[in-house]
């Protein structure tokens, strides 16, 4: 008898300050990867899929997103973050 399944992984890859699309919040938005792996007697052998995220930490909406754009606010969160904040001030301000 053969047992298989999946299993998923979840990773928290970084927290950015992101305007939310959602509440319009300027607030903390957790960066999440979510991998799920293929089983065969439990032990996990390769991820079948790979899904990034973010969830705003304000109202809980989550956004999915490409890995490269993961990968990009991930940079941003490490090194830009200054130079990100200073962008969206420069944006002129619509109710
Ligand atoms: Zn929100």
């Amino acid at each position: 008898m053969i047992i298989f399944g999946t299993k998923g992984y979840l990773h928290q890859l970084a927290i950015l300050t992101l305007v939310c699309a959602q509440c319009g919040n300027p607030s903390a938005h957790t960066l999440r990867k979510r991998v799920t792996k293929f089983t065969l007697f439990f032990v996990p052998l390769f991820p079948v899929s790979t899904k990034y995220a973010t969830q705003c930490t304000f109202c809980g909406a989550e956004q999915k997103v490409t890995e490269e754009q993961a990968e990009q606010l991930q940079a941003q969160s490490l090194g830009g973050g200054q130079e990100y904040g200073q962008r969206q001030q420069q944006q002129p301000y619509r109710p």
